[in-house]
C-alpha cells in the first residue's frame, strides 16, 4: 500500500515530489555544503524563535499566571519634589516588591543613589503618618522575631504579622 502510494506520488514527472527528487539527485551531491548550511540556518531560525519565547516567558508568566505587575515593572520612590528613583530589588529594596502594603504610601527612606544617581539602593525605611515616623516591620509572636521583609518566620514557619510602631525620638 505504501509502495503504491509512493508510486502515485511520483507518477507526474512534473509534480512537486518528482521535482524534489530530481533536484536532490542532480544537485545534492554538488551542493551538499549549501544544503547543510540551509539546514543549519533553519535550526538557528527555530532557535531564535524559541529563545524569544524563553526570554519573554517570565514576563508572560508574571502577568497572566501570577498576576504580578511588579514582576514586570520597576518600583520607584517618588520624592516630595516629584523626582522618581527606581528602587533596586536587593536586601533593602525587596520589601517593597514583596508586600503591596508598603507601596503607595508616604515613607522616609535612608539609602544611596547609585548608577549615576539613576537608581535608589534602599538601606532602611520608616513609614510616615500624620507627620510621625513609624517603624514598619514583620513580627512573629511565637518566636519574638523581627524582620523587615515579608516572609514566613524562619524559626516556626508561621506567617509574620505586619506591625507599625511610632519611632520615639
Ligand atoms: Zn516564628
Amino acid at each position: 500500500m505504501l509502495k503504491s502510494y509512493l508510486e502515485s506520488l511520483f507518477a507526474d514527472p512534473y509534480g512537486t515530489p518528482a521535482m524534489v527528487r530530481r533536484l536532490l539527485l542532480e544537485q545534492a551531491a554538488g551542493q551538499w555544503r549549501r544544503y547543510a548550511l540551509a539546514f543549519g540556518m533553519m535550526v538557528v531560525a527555530a532557535g531564535a524563535t524559541a529563545l524569544g519565547a524563553y526570554l519573554i516567558g517570565d514576563v508572560i508568566n508574571q502577568a497572566y499566571v501570577h498576576k504580578n505587575l511588579v514582576g514586570i515593572f520597576w518600583l520607584a520612590l517618588v520624592t516630595a519634589e516629584e523626582k522618581v528613583y527606581p528602587i533596586i530589588k536587593d536586601d533593602g529594596g525587596r520589601r517593597f516588591f514583596k508586600d503591596e502594603r508598603l507601596r503607595n504610601r508616604a515613607v522616609r527612606i535612608t539609602g544611596k543613589l547609585v548608577a549615576n544617581a539613576g537608581l535608589l539602593q534602599v538601606v532602611s525605611m520608616v513609614g510616615l503618618k500624620g507627620g510621625k515616623a513609624y517603624d514598619v516591620y514583620y513580627w512573629c509572636d511565637i518566636c519574638a522575631i523581627k524582620r523587615y521583609e515579608m516572609m514566613l518566620c524562619e524559626c516556626c514557619g508561621a506567617e509574620m504579622e505586619l506591625k507599625e510602631e511610632p519611632v520615639d525620638k
